[in-house]
């Protein structure tokens, strides 16, 4: 099959405009690559749950479609008798069917996407082996941060000398030591330095930024200058769980807490959008949109959603399933923009909700949104971005949490 423009712009630029939908399929890797000039990000790391296809065989099925026979025999057997819900459920479940339509369009304009759906496979899989991804000889930072020497610790940054020797003309390495934990460390040169702590290397993008603390010091990233700011907030709380809970994944914050993010202060006078990942979770939903946007100043957010496919296409779960939804939801919102006077904004602001695919990676894992959101940052190009509660770096992002350098660890890398 000839590839489609868009099938060679998700190539170019890791993003898959479906045509028809307000919708858009994405691969992280290509996208989170665009930091790296000597690295790649191994796909089958990246990709390292199995989403393989779908077991009913044959063409993944669109939403809204009669299911075959088989699968109606399966579902029938596997259903509980299903109970009344009470009256919140009673509202979530309102506000899945007000979204269900925008979702199956999405999915359906996907499952059309027929030179898309032959290149997802190949995609996740990658060209290169699956290297060792042992997860459990990496550094655990929530643990070390938490020890009374975190501020012992530190990292040996090694930067490539741009002039291929160093001074005494032996090696084109230099190194530097900074202190790991509650400070800001700054990969200010246009390459990608090596960090090494207690025998494990980190990759750490070119114009970088991170804070390894606990919320207890996010105070710490206000800028001194109140002039300067982030133009594009985007935050994945530790929301209070059950799945969280169970898996150990990470700890988790109350919710409450999140009142006392600095959210006000970080944001650029000239304007932020706000990215808040949230749970499908109806209390939670009403806490954010009544407590804790209002608390930092953010009106009327739109929603967007993040719909979880798997390799072939097929969702990762049934649409409607009320506690395992294939999807997530973020809101979006912005800070310092006075809405009122659009026609005299620089930027395209936000307007109705849309829909974002990929297939995920590992648990809680986001897909890349600045890239996709581009149009709709605020304030100078390029723009000033931070991620709260971040596992991972990015070029022009400021990446803060307990555990930023988590999927920086070089077994998610090759070398180019
Ligand atoms: N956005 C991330 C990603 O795409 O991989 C996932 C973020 S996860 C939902 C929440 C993160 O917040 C976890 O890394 C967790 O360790 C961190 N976290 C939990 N409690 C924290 C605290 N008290 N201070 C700072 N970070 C915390």
């Amino acid at each position: 099959m000839e590839p489609s423009d868009e099938l060679r712009l998700l190539e170019a630029t890791g993003i898959y405009r479906l045509a028809g939908s307000r919708a858009a399929f994405l691969d992280p890797v290509r996208l989170l690559g665009e930091s790296y000039r000597r690295f790649r990000l191994v796909p089958s790391a990246y990709y390292s749950r199995s989403f393989g296809p779908s077991r009913q065989g044959g063409e993944a099925q669109a939403e809204g479609t009669a299911p075959s026979p088989d699968r109606k025999k399966r579902k029938r057997k596997r259903q509980p008798k299903p109970r009344e819900l009470n009256a919140v459920e009673r509202i979530a479940e309102a506000r899945h069917q007000e979204a269900r339509p925008l979702l199956i369009s999405a999915h359906n304009s996907l499952l059309e996407a027929k030179d898309l759906l032959e290149f997802l496979p190949g995609m996740i899989r990658g060209d290169e082996c699956r290297p060792n991804v042992e997860t459990s000889s990496e550094n655990n930072f929530v643990e070390l941060g938490g020890s009374w020497r975190a501020p012992f610790y530190e990292m040996t940054i090694c930067f490539q000398n741009p002039h291929g020797q160093d001074e005494a003309g032996t090696c084109g390495v230099q190194k530097r030591s900074s202190p790991l934990f509650n400070r800001i460390v700054s990969v200010e040169e246009n390459d990608e330095a090596e960090g090494e702590f207690q025998s494990r290397l980190y990759i750490l993008p070119k114009r970088s930024c991170f804070m390894m603390t606990d919320f207890t010091h996010v105070r710490d990233l206000i800028p001194d200058n109140p002039n300067i700011g982030y133009n594009l907030i985007v935050i994945d709380p530790p929301w209070e769980n059950g799945c969280v809970r169970q898996k150990e994944a990470y700890p988790t914050l109350p919710n409450r807490n999140l009142l006392y993010l600095p959210v006000q202060e970080l944001a650029h006078p000239a304007g932020a959008l706000l990215v808040l990942w949230i749970t499908n979770r109806e209390k939670l939903r009403r806490f954010v949109e009544e407590e804790l946007l209002p608390s930092w100043g953010v009106k009327d957010p739109t929603e967007f959603y993040w719909l979880k496919v798997k390799s072939d296409g097929s969702l990762i779960g049934d649409l409607d399933l009320f506690h395992h939804r294939p999807y997530e939801c973020l809101l979006l919102g912005y800070i310092n923009v006075n809405r009122e006077s659009e026609s005299g904004l620089k930027f395209k602001v936000v307007q109705g909700s849309q829909v974002i695919m990929s297939v995920p990676g590992a648990h809680s894992r986001k897909p890349p949104l600045q890239k996709i959101l581009s149009e709709y940052i605020p304030g100078p190009k390029p723009p000033r971005c931070i991620e709260l509660f971040a596992r991972e770096l990015g070029s022009g992002w400021t990446s803060w949490g307990n555990e930023p350098l988590h999927f920086q660890d070089s077994m998610y890398f090759s070398k180019k």
